[in-house]
This record gives structure tokens, C-alpha cells and sequence, in this order.
């Protein structure tokens, strides 16, 4: 990297330099060239034109003399040529060999009286020479400078030009190189910055204080660095206070990746698991709870809020558990220990339980003893009479709410173990109808049953009898008016949902969302009165919930009422 910055910006140092260097050489050349021919050619002719005066003027020597001594004075070859061509005089060679110079482009010029000039090698002396003629009286007078003289100063020249070039390629050179190497080494140190960040560290800076335009990058990089450091760790505080916050919690929390990968969990998992969650590892390894394990794949799947409770697990402990979806795909579990909760209930429901069957002996005596003194004939019909059959009335309305307590103790704890097999839909709703028509009867009540489909539900047959008991006797109690009582069932995927329907006087939206609460009853002096006991819906709701079923109810004032449960299909 170093070296191909540097020697590239070298390369191209090198190549400007020369350029201009060569650029400089030809041009200076040329010009420098053509001006010492000009001034050479000027010379020769100032010298022509004086000698030109002096071959006139001059009769005291010979024109040989002459040309000799013009030639030594001049260092020129000097000729003195006749009007017809014929060379009179030559400094260099003996005129009379010499061919006639008529055709000679100068002396032609010269001969028509200007001055004239011509370049050529000469035939006589084999050089190059740079010939000026010029007209004198009659004749005409010849200086020719031999070029190669020309040429030797020119070369003189050119070697000090060339000298003066290699010193300042020479410098620009030391200077390129400088520069180049000035540049390479911030270029480099930006580098570095750059990996150090890629590698996480980003208190790495490149603190330039060239004003250049490097100089900004790199301001601007460690500019870039340090917000980046600044947000980076405002993200970690965070993420530590809600660490710390999440740590400190009681709850179990784990999130997992949409692999089911461990993404993160706090403290008090490991507290639970007893074991350490290991990032990136499957959370089967943690936890592998089938309740819990299929919550999280139905939040993931469902992209929503899944939640169920688990018995058992870690150890015998029991957890709700809630799975949140992740923005990002993964899903969120939180862990509640709900076994001190349990433990409470079932203490409570074991007491209801205990006080229901202790108070069953002593009320059947209390009935028994009542009935065998109403049955006497000593009591007579007064008072006392009266007396003892509301003893007998509240004894047998006691003994029914004790037996509502023990049924409901029994489904609310899920302990009762029910025997659950396909039955025809057909089959539980016929029964249901059949051992309730003598209850119909008294109450001057019709049971019709509806269309009922004919799938088979799972379901125990003797739970199922106590639901529709409950729910056909609630419809023969409330609904005086209606004088009919529908039951039927409907399929949908999965299930089966039974209704059981009557045309009496409703109840009030209001009371619905509690009215399977137990003990909740929309008019209690009716209910009482009646022998209801507010027990009967939170059975069905019990009975219902232990099949893996749903209970509902849709009523208004003044249309009857109709209530619903589902059952899975078989
Ligand atoms: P109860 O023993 O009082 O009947 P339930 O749990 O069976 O207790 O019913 C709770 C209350 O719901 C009743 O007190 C009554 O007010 C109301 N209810 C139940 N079924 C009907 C119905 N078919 N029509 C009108 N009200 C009803």
C-alpha cells in the first residue's frame, strides 16, 4: 500500500518533471538556435557589406591579399567573384580550380544587386558552410562561416542547458520524493486509524495538523471517531443499567433468537436453572420444558404474545410463562414462580374441601333428625312445625352448597382424574336431554334439541352430564317465561361448540363478563330462593377448561340467554 501510493505519485513526479524539462530543452534550443544564426548571418553581412567597400576602394592590394586578410580578421572563408562568376580570389583554395559561381544562389542574388544568403556544403572544402554575398562595384564579395563552428558553440550550450536541467530534475526530484513521502505517511497513519476502528477501538485518533485537505479528512475522521465513542458508550450505559435492572428482578427473562438461540438471559434464570446460559448456545440446553419450549416456538411463529403455565418446571416449581416477540425476529420469555401462589390455592381449596366434607355428617343429621320429627305426630302443626321445616330447608340448601364446594375444589384443582374418549356430538346432548326431562317436565318447560353435526368430541361423559345438568337447569330456573329450552351443537375446525338456549328474560350486559365467577349471581335473593347455590357456571367453566375447551355466553335482557362451550374434536 505504502509503496504503491508513494511510487505512484513518484511515477508521476517523475514523468511532469521530464516533460517539462524536454519541453523546455527543444523550445529554449530552437529558439536560442534560430536567434544565433540570425545574428551570425547579420554579422557576416555587416562584415560582407564593409568588405565590399574595401575591395572597391582598395587599389593597393591584390583582391588575393585582400580575401586573405579579410578571412583571417572575420574567421570566414572569403571569395571575391567576378561579374560573370569567375572566381577572382578565395581564401581557402586556389581560384583558377574553382568552377564557375555564377549559379551559386547567393552570388546570383548579389549579382542582381541585393544581398544574398545560403546555407550548403561546399564542394570545395567538403563543409558546411553558411554563405553571405554581397554586390561590390562590379564584382561581388563572399564570407562563408563554416557551420560546424556554429555548431561546436551550440553544443556548448546545450551541455550547460542540459547540466542546468539534470540539477533541477535532480531537485525537483529530492523535492517529489519529499513530498511524496510527506503524503504516503499521513496517508498511512489515516490507515492505521481506520483498521484500529474496524478492529473496535474507538478511542483510536489521527490528530493531523496540517490544514490541507488530508488534513481535514483526518479532522473529520477523528471527528467521526469520537461522536461514535460518545454514543457508543451512552448505548452501554443503558444497556448496563437495564442489565442491572433486569438482573435484579425475581422473574426469569431470556431472550432467544429466532433459531432458538440463547441471545441473553439474567441472573435469576441462572439462579433457577442452576446453571450458567451460555450465548449462542440453544436454550434446550437451559430449559426443556415441552410447555415451555412450545410457547416460545408459537410467539415466534405467531409473531404475538404467547403465554401458559408450566408445572414442574425447574424442579417442582411451577412458572407462568409470557413470550414477547423481539423487533428483530427473536422472542422475549419472561419466568414467573407461581408455585407459592399455587401452594396458597391449593391450601385453600384443600380447606373448602376439608370444611364441605366435615359439615356433610353433621348435616345430614341436622336433616335427618328434622325430617324424623316432621314425620312425628307430637309436634302438632304450629309453630314448631314451621320452625322445623326451615331447619330442614336451609340443612338440604346447605348440603347442596357443600357439594357444589367439593365438586368445584375437585375441578378447580385439576386433580380429578377425568376419562376422557370420543363420544359422538349426538350421543352427549341426547343424554343430556333425556335425564333432564322429568326436571322439564315439573318446570312445564320443553328441552328440543337442534341440529347437532356428526363429529365425536373427547370429552368424559359423567363431566360432561354435570355441564349440561348445570346449564339446562339454570335455563328451567331463570327462564320461567320462555317456556323452551333449545340445545344443539355447531362444528368448527378443531372443535365442537354445544349451546344450550332459552327464550326467558336475559341477563344485563353488564353481569356477563363475572356471571362465571363463582358465587357471582345477578339477583341473589332469586338465586337463593330458587336453591341455586352461585357455584354452578364456575363448575362448567372448571369442567370445561380441564377438557382443553372454552366456556362463553351471549344474552340481553328481554331475549333469552345462550350459553356456549367448545370441546376439542376427537
Ligand atoms: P346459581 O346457583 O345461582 O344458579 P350459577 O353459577 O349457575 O349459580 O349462575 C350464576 C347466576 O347467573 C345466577 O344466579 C343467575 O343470576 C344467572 N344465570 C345463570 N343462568 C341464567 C339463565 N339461563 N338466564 C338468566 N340468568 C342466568
Amino acid at each position: 500500500m505504502r509503496n504503491r501510493v508513494f511510487l505512484k505519485a513518484m511515477a508521476a513526479f517523475v514523468v511532469v518533471i521530464a516533460v517539462a524539462t524536454l519541453t523546455l530543452d527543444f523550445s529554449i534550443r530552437r529558439t536560442w538556435e534560430s536567434s544565433l544564426h540570425n545574428d551570425i548571418e547579420k554579422l557576416l553581412v555587416q562584415n560582407a557589406e564593409g568588405f565590399a567597400l574595401r575591395v572597391q576602394n582598395d587599389h593597393e592590394h591584390s583582391l588575393q591579399q585582400m580575401a586573405e586578410e579579410e578571412s583571417k580578421i572575420t574567421e570566414t572563408r572569403t571569395t571575391i567573384i567576378a561579374r560573370d562568376g569567375v572566381v577572382l580570389a578565395d581564401s581557402e583554395a586556389d581560384p583558377k580550380t574553382m568552377e564557375n559561381h555564377a549559379g551559386r544562389p547567393e552570388v546570383a542574388a548579389a549579382l542582381k544587386g541585393t544581398k544574398g544568403a545560403a546555407t550548403r556544403l561546399s564542394h570545395t572544402v567538403g563543409v558546411e558552410f553558411l554563405y553571405v554575398a554581397v554586390p561590390s562595384g562590379g564584382k561581388v564579395v563572399r564570407l562563408a562561416y563554416p557551420l560546424a563552428t556554429f555548431q561546436q558553440h551550440l553544443d556548448a550550450i546545450r551541455g550547460t542547458l542540459l547540466r542546468g536541467t539534470a540539477w533541477a530534475l535532480l531537485f525537483a526530484l529530492v523535492l517529489a520524493i519529499a513530498v511524496a513521502q510527506n503524503v504516503s505517511t499521513r496517508l498511512r497513519r489515516i490507515v492505521k486509524f481506520a483498521e484500529q476502528v474496524a478492529a473496535g477501538d474507538l478511542s483510536a485518533r489521527i490528530a493531523a495538523r496540517s490544514g490541507d485537505e488530508i488534513g481535514q479528512v483526518a479532522r473529520a475522521l477523528d471527528k467521526t471517531a469520537r461522536r461514535l465513542e460518545e454514543n457508543f458508550a451512552s448505548v452501554r450505559e443503558s444497556r448496563l443499567q437495564l442489565e442491572a435492572l433486569l438482573n435484579s428482578m425475581t422473574d426469569g427473562v431470556i431472550a432467544v433468537s429466532p433459531e432458538m438461540k440463547i441471545l441473553w438471559a439474567n441472573q435469576a434464570i441462572t439462579r433457577m436453572v442452576h446453571q450458567t446460559a451460555r450465548i449462542g448456545s440453544p436454550v434446550t440446553e437451559l430449559i426443556r420444558h415441552p410447555d415451555f419450549l412450545s410457547t416460545l416456538r408459537a410467539a415466534l411463529a405467531s409473531r404475538q404474545r404467547e403465554s401458559a403455565i408450566a408445572a414442574s418446571l425447574v424442579g417442582r416449581r411451577s412458572f407462568s410463562i409470557t413470550a414477547e416477540p423481539l423487533p428483530d425476529g427473536g422472542v422475549v420469555t419472561v419466568l414467573h414462580d407461581i408455585s407459592e401462589i399455587e401452594r396458597v390455592e391449593k391450601t385453600r381449596r384443600d380447606f373448602i374441601a376439608n370444611v364441605s366434607h366435615e359439615l356433610r355428617t353433621p348435616l345430614t343429621s341436622i336433616r335427618g333428625y328434622a325430617e324424623t320429627l316432621l314425620d312425628s305426630d307430637d309436634i302438632g302443626h304450629g309453630d314448631v312445625r314451621e320452625f322445623l321445616q326451615v331447619i330442614r330447608r336451609n340443612a338440604e340448601r346447605m348440603g347442596r352448597l357443600t357439594e357444589d364446594l367439593l365438586v368445584l375444589a375437585r375441578v378447580e384443582s385439576g386433580e380429578e382424574k377425568l376419562d376422557i374418549r370420543p363420544h359422538p356430538a349426538h350421543q352427549l346432548v341426547a343424554e343430556a336431554a333425556s335425564s333432564m326431562q322429568e326436571s322439564a317436565k315439573t318446570a312445564e318447560v320443553e328441552i328440543s334439541v337442534g341440529t347437532i353435526p356428526e363429529a365425536e368430541v373427547l370429552a368424559d361423559s359423567y363431566a360432561m352430564h354435570q355441564v349440561f345438568a348445570n346449564l339446562i337447569s339454570n335455563a328451567l330456573r331463570y327462564a320461567e317465561g320462555g317456556k323452551k329450552v333449545l340445545i344443539g351443537a355447531e362444528e368448527h375446525p378443531g372443535s365442537v361448540e354445544f349451546y344450550v338456549q332459552d327464550f326467558g328474560p336475559g341477563i344485563a350486559s353488564e353481569h356477563l363478563p363475572r356471571i362465571f365467577e363463582r358465587f357471582y349471581r345477578v339477583d341473589k335473593a332469586r338465586s337463593r330462593e330458587s336453591g341455586g347455590t352461585g357455584l354452578g357456571l364456575a363448575i362448567v367453566k372448571h369442567i370445561v377448561l380441564n377438557h382443553g375447551g372454552t366456556v362463553r355466553v351471549e344474552s340481553s335482557v328481554g331475549h333469552g340467554s345462550t350459553f356456549f362451550f367448545s370441546l376439542p374434536k376427537a
